[in-house]
């Protein structure tokens, strides 16, 4: 068989999907496209798109897409007017002007491909007007037009959309499999680790499954804070299940961060580390995505029985609700140290 999109890692279920799509004529004019940021949905709209019209589609001793033709060069180097991407730029939402302009567009046949593939970026903040508007043209499109919608997620989109363009997810890549990918594209990530094989395994499990992040996971900055917030996670979770000592609840509290979006972070990085305790306690060969070792994961997990982890994610999902409400920071922690019977 013909491999598929051999760029894009992991996702073997998409790309045969996609390519015994494209090869047999059978493609639908809309797809949504889920996967959290860094999960490769970018990479995935060029190279669907180079395969849509690449010469050597049929050439079976070629990839699809091939990446060599003239079709595909011009595509993948993002100079083909045909691939036209859409997005919120500045603004919060993507509003209806846009998805007008989009569906006039539509009426305007190919440049010098046979499709025009239109990529909605974070799809999901599309107005209703404009989800209403762009549904005009699901309904009826010109045969060449080819829609993309990603997004991280896509519950907020209409029923009437969803009901129009099947719902693809970006699978989340194994540990092993980021590890592999790190190493051989940063020189940075293979001396790490090297170097440090516990930052670098932390930096992978940090990674929620998405290469995207654990890339961006390699500046120092980002990488140090992040090792950061994941102790205190730990902490948090090892004095939950401890004998209390005053001194120690204060300590940890004050390293909590103090700007929200920070906080919210760690709040929702507690929450994994919480669930894979949970699941551990609930099934024999449980899946982890906050902890890289079972073992440190079971430590963790000993000394709290599954209420007591159960009762510590209300708390945490408390505070971080509180958060984004806006409370006061101190008062938040506070409140949320004597809830999760830290005080
Ligand atoms: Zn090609």
């Amino acid at each position: 068989m013909k491999t598929a999109f051999p760029e894009l890692v992991g996702n073997s279920m998409l790309k045969e999907r996609f390519r015994d799509e494209i090869l047999g004529g059978t493609l639908a004019h809309a797809y949504i496209l889920e996967g959290q940021d860094g999960s490769g949905k970018h990479l995935f709209s060029r190279l669907f798109a180079a395969a849509l019209s690449c010469e050597n589609k049929e050439n079976d001793d070629f990839p699809l897409p091939c990446g060599v033709c003239p079709t595909c060069k011009k595509i993948l180097s993002g100079n083909s007017p045909d691939l036209i991407y859409i997005g919120r730029k500045d603004k919060a939402t993507i509003g209806v002007d846009p998805i007008r302009e989009l569906r006039l567009d539509t009426a305007v046949a190919p440049n010098d491909l046979d499709v025009k593939l239109y990529v909605i970026e974070e799809a999901q903040l599309m107005t209703i007007q404009a989800q209403n508007a762009l549904l005009l043209t699901l309904e009826e499109p010109p045969e060449y037009v080819r829609f993309l919608l990603l997004c991280e997620s896509a519950s907020p989109l209409l029923e009437t959309i969803k009901s129009r363009a099947p719902l693809l997810r970006m699978e989340p890549l194994s540990g092993g499999l980021i590890s592999e990918e790190l190493k051989k594209r940063s020189p940075e990530a293979a001396s790490l680790a090297k170097n440090d094989p516990a930052a670098f395994s932390e930096l992978v499990a940090a990674s929620d499954g998405s290469l995207g992040r654990a890339l961006s996971y390699l500046d120092a900055g980002t990488q140090k804070a992040l090792i950061a917030k994941r102790t205190l996670a730990k902490d948090f979770i090892r004095l939950a299940g401890s004998e209390k000592r005053a001194a120690e609840t204060v300590d940890l509290l004050s390293r909590f961060p103090q700007k929200r979006e920070e906080l919210t972070e760690t709040c929702s990085m507690i929450l994994t580390a919480l669930r894979d305790l949970a699941a551990i306690k609930r099934v024999d060969e449980p899946t982890l995505y906050f902890f890289s070792e079972l073992s440190l994961a079971e430590e963790l997990a000993y000394p709290l029985s599954l209420p007591k982890i159960l009762g510590l994610e209300q708390s945490v999902a408390a505070l971080s609700e509180s958060i984004n409400r806006n409370a006061n920071i101190r008062l938040a922690l506070t409140a949320f140290a004597s809830d999760a019977g830290l005080l």
